[in-house]
């Protein structure tokens, strides 16, 4: 490690010439849904021994932002499940807004000015959303920018068929807090899943008529170590996907998308929203992947569907853990694959205990 290093003013770029530009930090591996896709085994009944305190996630977060990452998102496991999620937007803030500063000092004796500063941290959660409404108001106060909902159905027996037990009246309560409060866009995500919820595919894309959500079909992954012909047999491209939205709703026109975001916009003429296609499997979008992933145990995961992951927790107790936890961001970074592996192997962990 080179302790005299400084990354100010510095973009982390990959093995493969990408630029890490977003971070997703899972605050927890415990959810109070037991979506089949996501955690089948029933793990995040339960809190691990390992789970990062607040302390750590804000090292980590000082650390990206220094390297010049311009967004944090926090999952899980369910992120409404730590009671400190509010601290955590805060820090988060306050990492990137420390940076801008430092970025607007240095920009007046260097030249040229640091590349990434200033700038407006862009602060997400994603959640299943079924206790969002009572806790939005002190996630907006800390400065909460955005949220994405997960909600894999309309029909309320089939929303709790494919989240083990999940009340969809709870979720429509937190939609509408959000809406009300007037994130936008307020992008609504359903894995489509043969057999559990692919029935409810234009349904979910009629939420669009009127309002202006972004509903995101995303491609089941193998990362819930289901059985090789079960994943199979589920498994629903996001071609027939499509199709099931035109059948039921006419063709969809384009709209415009950044080509870096996993999304592909769509909407039925006329409709407020947008119909969106996140396509892991069958159209990768590895080339324009500019995310790495923490886990609440403090590994550093560079790609989702890799299981190579780099231990932060000893960098957490370096005698700088800023740069120590930088230096571990920049090796990962030259180690990050072309391409993530989307058939079925097994993983030694689940979607849940990784972080979407
Ligand atoms: N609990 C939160 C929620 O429900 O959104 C956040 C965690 S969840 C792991 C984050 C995202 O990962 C959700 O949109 C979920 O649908 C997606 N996801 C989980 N397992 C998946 C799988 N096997 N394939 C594709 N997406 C998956």
């Amino acid at each position: 490690m080179t302790a005299a290093r400084s990354f100010a003013g510095s973009s982390l770029v990959d093995a493969h010439g990408r630029v890490v530009r977003d971070l997703r930090v899972s605050v927890t591996p415990r959810c109070n849904f037991r979506c089949t896709y996501c955690d089948p085994m029933g793990m995040g009944a339960h809190e691990p021994p390992g789970t990062l305190l607040a302390e750590h996630f804000d090292v980590i977060l000082r650390a990206a932002a220094g390297l010049g990452m311009e967004s944090v998102r926090f999952t899980g496991g369910e992120p409404l499940l730590r009671k400190d999620l509010p601290e955590l937007i805060a820090m988060a803030h306050a990492a990137f807004e420390t940076v801008g500063e430092a970025g607007r000092q240095g920009a007046t004796d260097q030249a040229p000015p640091a590349a990434h500063a200033p700038r407006d941290a862009d602060i997400a959660i994603t959640t299943n959303a079924s206790g969002l409404a009572k806790r939005l108001p002190d996630l907006l106060g800390a400065g909460l920018r955005r949220v994405n909902i997960s909600l894999d159905a309309v029909d309320p027996e089939v929303f709790r068929l494919a989240t083990g037990g999940g009340d969809i009246a709870r979720v429509w309560a937190g939609i509408e807090a959000v809406e009300a409060a007037g994130l936008t866009p307020l992008k609504l995500n359903a894995v489509v899943v043969r057999g559990v919820n692919h029935s409810q595919v234009a349904a979910l894309a009629a939420l669009t008529r009127d309002k202006p959500y972004h509903v995101r079909f995303i491609e089941y992954m193998h990362l819930d170590n289901a059985a090789f012909g079960t994943y199979d047999a589920r498994f629903v491209a996001g071609s027939e996907i499509r199709a099931a939205v035109e059948a039921a709703h006419g063709d969809l026109e384009s709209v415009p998308t950044d080509p870096s975001a996993p999304a592909r916009l769509f909407r039925v003429p006329g409709w407020q929203g947008n119909v969106g296609f996140i396509n892991p499997v069958s159209e990768p979008f590895c080339s324009a992947c500019s995310r790495m992933r923490v886990t609440s145990d403090g590994m550093l995961r560079p790609c989702l569907l890799n299981d190579r992951e780099f231990d932060l927790k000893p960098a957490l107790l370096a005698a700088d853990p800023v740069r120590a936890v930088q230096e571990v961001f920049v090796l990962a970074a030259g180690r990050k694959v072309a391409s993530g592996l989307t058939a079925p192997v097994e993983r030694p962990r689940t979607m849940v205990a990784i972080g979407g």
